[in-house]
């Protein structure tokens, strides 16, 4: 079909007339039509194809719904058909235009693009899977060489290829496929998938993945195929299965992908790179000039070799990693059963090992002073008197220093899988369990294993998993075979010599695997940091044989990336990270934390380090207590009584009734039940965006959460006040609290049921540190009591002598509630929180049902939440809280005479709000120049954060230590990065 053809259809047919361009395509003629009215693509087809694109009509009605991605749209013919009889038995059709590059010709990507594309992927999986294929099935399986399920029909056509080394490989995969993988396959549900995802289809626009198209290939299959051909034109040779986490984790986030979908993953993506040798080989043989048939087969023969040399298997452990779940799908079967069993588990040396006198030898990177050689080693163990010296397991060692341990442009591998056994040379080695020899060989390379033996056993249920026992002497191999049964406890070997053992001081290099994943002999002992999840699943810990009570596990530092990832599908997503550019914090002192490298940030943010980072009379206390008792509280004991007593003291009477807890929310919760006992009702009062904890009965008082994003709404037996702001509120100046009150009465009216609680901070953090208008709480307390109700003083974050002027919050109103809630800087970063009620509110809770609270109270905790009170009086912090707090506020005023941006300074002490604004006339909220301000500031070593409805209040809330110094420091910060706006 040539242009003048497509000219005369579009017109014609679409009313469509302009410029014309042939597009490339596989199967059918595509033409890019250029009108006025915008870009649209003119596909002709033949009859045979007309129930193939009925389907394709389904599915992209079906992708109509996609808000996030954009698919091609149905564009119908002036006659209303949506596919036309153009003649001579042609059909045509019309499809939206969508803008941006193919990814494959994409010059501004940006990076991290591959898990957008796994996300592409699956969330038009997701839709595709609503469309009924009942009617299509005999279209969508119909022979079709790039339907993954009909692999078996293709490998006649295997023998096109004439080069024999790249038959051979594309043999490997379809054998593979054939023999373990397609039945697995088949057994996974099946949906309509698009099979098309590679980087010709998908479109990218302003750098990122936008959109797919070309649904010429739907096929009915499990979804996990269709994204094997996303991940097969993503991947990289040098490290295939790396290359693809990225895609895979994309689209696990947006549908969790199945073990058994993991299983066939690898496999399916090798399927594609082998099918597509194959097709190119039998397309070109009937098409020898249509260059698109050929345009990926440079890039998948480059693959072939990388795919066909690394093991399925580990490729597989690799991608369960990858996506969340534990690598090898029988570790724990196997720990478990190690740790329970009844079979016989011997002594690897010198039985009885338990009785032998160990030292351990520290071989990690950090370590400057290494004992590598024998020498050095057996001079510890002298002067220990030991019998044996100790190397860990996941340690990450710098004594790796051949070759051996770097593949070519890949990580060097460095983390000890094993437990080492040093000993002298000739020490006698045992089995540690029934089993048979799997292999033996000698390893003679440099730094290798030297001479090694691998014991193959079972578990009770027939899992079979392997010992490994490394640089032993040569003699120890003899008579050795395959096979041969070993018993437990039988001596097999005795330990090498340094020459023997290829650079190694005599030891026993004692090795637990699961799989030796085709590895032959050259079986790794050491593994590289980034890849440590998953070989701490093939490897277990060999302390689960040796059983040494001091432990062998040294848990080597991870990679801040791997972190970051592993975070992401052991973790919740639903818990975000701060900043744009996240960070790995290691340390804290003072008012200062640190990251990995070492810099150092002044932290404005946390109110929980109340006496700061790590202060050394908390860590003290806690050493000191947990060295002696901790317990609950079902005794007496000192440490809880007196610190009830000293901390109910801070308040007015008659609040005096403490019961302590672990969390703010929990705190609340129990005031939520002390209240509904006391009053026997259920309605609730509380200030609009205030926050009070996230458990399920919090999260319903907290119009913060249940008016935000992912909230359910106002609950029925909730009523929401407006936040008392006299800055921008609906009421400002003299009289404001008292119009408040009025806005209280009104929603306290409505309220349709008793009252049993008005809940209320005095300066409401999540509302934007909002100090509550003159006069409000007092009358609202006044018509909460009227009502029947009780009042709640949420202390969580103002408590504790923060506000200055006061030791509690609720005292800068002049009020006294009847129930209060304190956390977060109670046990100064141990999770401390507490109640306080008064004896009547505190009667009514006894009920005959009795309150016991596991951890609430024990003579830790307590003992450190008394620290806390003594160093607050000891260090004057509530004074400092003022004088500092005073200065921060007054000279945050003077820079907002200069700056337009700062709209309002306001608080008390050291719990202070800063709001941000495009100018101050107009008070709009400076949503993005506070995003911006803190992104400068946490790269400017300082840290802030923001609250509100708008994002646009830095809220401050240090550590009460912080001085003049510091607050020059957030000044400094705070001047350069609002002149910068
Ligand atoms: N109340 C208030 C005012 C809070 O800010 C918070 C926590 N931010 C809580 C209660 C809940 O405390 P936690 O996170 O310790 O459960």
């Amino acid at each position: 079909m040539n242009i003048e053809l497509a000219h005369e259809v579009a017109e014609k047919f679409f009313k469509k007339s302009g410029d014309i361009e042939v597009l490339a395509g596989e199967r059918n003629p595509n033409f890019l039509v250029t009108t006025s009215a915008g870009k649209f693509v003119l596909k002709i087809h033949s009859g045979e194809e007309v129930s193939q694109i009925q389907i394709q009509e389904s599915a992209l009605s079906a992708l109509e719904q996609l808000a996030k991605f954009q698919t091609p749209k149905t564009i119908p013919a002036a006659s209303g058909e949506l596919l036309v009889d153009i003649g001579e038995g042609k059909f045509a059709r019309m499809l939206t235009w969508i803008d941006g590059d193919l990814w494959s010709q994409s010059k501004d990507i940006e990076e991290n693009n591959e898990a957008q594309l796994g996300r592409l992927i699956a969330t038009v999986d997701s839709q595709l899977a609503t469309v009924d294929c009942t009617n299509f099935r005999t279209t969508l399986d119909q022979p079709f060489g790039w339907n993954a399920l009909q692999a078996n029909e293709l490998v006649t056509d295997i023998a096109l290829i004439k080069d024999p080394e790249l038959r051979d490989q594309v043999s490997t995969i379809f054998d593979r496929i054939a023999s373990k993988t397609l039945a697995k396959v088949l057994a996974l549900p099946h949906q309509l998938i698009h099979n098309d995802a590679n980087d010709n289809n998908v479109v990218v626009f302003n750098g990122s993945v936008s959109g797919l198209i070309d649904f010429g290939d739907l096929i009915y299959a499990p979804r996990v195929c269709g994204l094997a051909v996303g991940c097969a034109y993503q991947l990289d040779a040098n490290d295939p299965v790396a290359s693809i986490y990225a895609i895979v984790r994309g689209y696990h986030e947006v549908s969790a992908l199945s073990p058994a979908e993991l299983e066939v993953l690898f496999d399916l993506i090798c399927l594609r790179v082998a099918t597509s040798v194959v097709m190119a080989h039998k397309q070109l043989a009937a098409d020898p000039d249509n260059e698109y048939l050929s345009i990926s087969q440079d890039f998948f023969r480059s693959l072939l070799p990388a795919l066909t040399s690394v093991s399925d298997r580990l490729s597989h452990y690799r991608l369960r990693n990858a996506c969340g779940y534990e690598a090898h799908p029988d570790s724990r079967h196997v720990r478990q059963w190690l740790a329970t069993t009844d079979a016989k588990i011997s002594d690897v040396v010198m039985p009885p090992f338990a009785e032998a006198k160990k030292i351990w030898l520290d071989w990690s990177g950090g370590n400057k002073n290494i004992a590598r050689s024998w020498e050095a080693i057996e001079a510890e163990m002298k002067e220990a008197g030991a019998d044996v010296a100790i190397g860990h397991y996941c340690e990450d060692r710098n004594v790796y220093e051949s070759d051996f341990f770097v593949d070519e442009g890949k990580e060097s591998r460095t983390v000890h899988l094993a437990v080492d056994l040093f000993a002298p040379a000739g020490t006698p080695v045992y089995a540690a369990l029934d089993g048979k020899v799997f292999l033996f060989h000698d390893n003679t390379a440099h730094l290798d294993n030297g001479p090694m033996i691998v014991l193959e056993h079972q578990t009770d249920q027939g899992v079979k998993f392997h010992t490994l026992y490394a640089h032993l002497s040569r003699a120890s191999l003899d008579g050795l075979s395959v096979g041969k049964e070993i018993k437990s406890g039988q001596q097999i070997a005795t330990m090498g010599t340094e020459e023997v053992n290829v650079g190694w001081p005599p030891h026993t290099h004692f090795q637990i695997i699961l799989d030796l994943c085709d590895m032959a002999h050259d079986i790794w002992g050491v593994a590289a940091v980034s890849e440590l999840p998953v070989w701490r699943s093939m490897c277990p810990n060999p302390n689960l044989i040796l059983r040494i009570p001091e432990g062998t596990d040294v848990h080597a530092h991870m990679k801040t990336e791997t972190l970051a990832q592993e975070r992401k599908v052991v973790m919740s997503r639903a818990l975000s990270l701060n900043f744009q550019k996240h960070l790995e914090i290691v340390s804290g002192k003072g008012a200062y934390l640190f990251d990995r490298a070492g810099t150092k940030y002044l932290d404005l943010v946390n109110n929980v380090a109340h006496l700061g980072h790590s202060h050394p009379r908390v860590v003290e206390t806690a050493y000191k207590q947990m060295i002696t008792l901790n317990t609950n509280t079902r005794y007496w004991n000192q440490n809880a009584i007196e610190y009830a007593r000293a901390l109910a003291s801070t308040f007015p009477d008659p609040l005096s009734v403490v019961f302590f807890v672990n969390s703010g929310s929990e705190a609340n919760d129990l005031a939520l039940r002390l209240a509904q006992t006391h009053t026997k009702a259920k309605g609730m009062m509380v200030l609009e965006d205030a926050y009070h904890g996230h458990v399920t009965s919090i999260i319903d008082i907290s119009p913060y959460k249940f008016n935000g994003r992912g909230g359910a709404g106002r609950p029925d037996h909730v009523r929401v006040a407006p936040i008392p702001d006299a800055y921008k509120g609906l009421h400002r100046g003299e009289g404001a609290g008292t119009k408040y009150a009025a806005e209280f009465k009104r929603e306290l009216d409505s309220l349709d049921q008793p009252l049993c609680a008005f809940i209320s901070e005095s300066i409401v953090s999540t509302g934007g540190q909002v100090p509550l208008a003159p006069g409000f709480l007092k009358q609202a307390f006044e018509m909460a009591r009227a009502a029947g109700g009780v009042c709640i003083a949420d202390e969580v974050q103002i408590g504790m002598g923060r506000v200055g002027t006061h030791f509690w919050g609720f005292e800068l109103h002049d009020v006294v509630p009847d129930i209060v809630t304190i956390g977060k800087p109670l046990g100064s970063g141990h999770p401390l929180a507490a109640v306080v009620t008064t004896p009547e509110i505190a009667n009514s809770f006894i009920t005959g049902m009795e309150y016991f609270n596991t951890f609430g109270g024990n003579p830790v905790s307590a003992a450190i939440g008394q620290t806390v009170l003594d160093v607050i009086v000891d260090e004057a912090l509530q004074r400092n809280a003022l004088v500092t707090g005073s200065y921060l506020m007054d000279e945050v005023r003077k820079l907002s005479k200069d700056i337009e941006f700062i709209g309002d300074v306001r608080g008390s002490g050291l719990f202070i709000g800063v709001e941000l604004v495009s100018d101050k006339a107009s008070q709009q909220p400076g949503t993005q120049i506070t995003k911006d301000l803190i992104e400068f500031a946490r790269d400017n070593g300082v840290f802030l954060s923001s609250d509100g409805p708008a994002d646009n209040v830095l809220k401050i809330k240090p550590p009460m230590i912080i001085g003049r110094a510091e607050v020059d420091q957030f000044l400094d910060v705070l001047q350069c990065g609002l002149s910068k706006s």
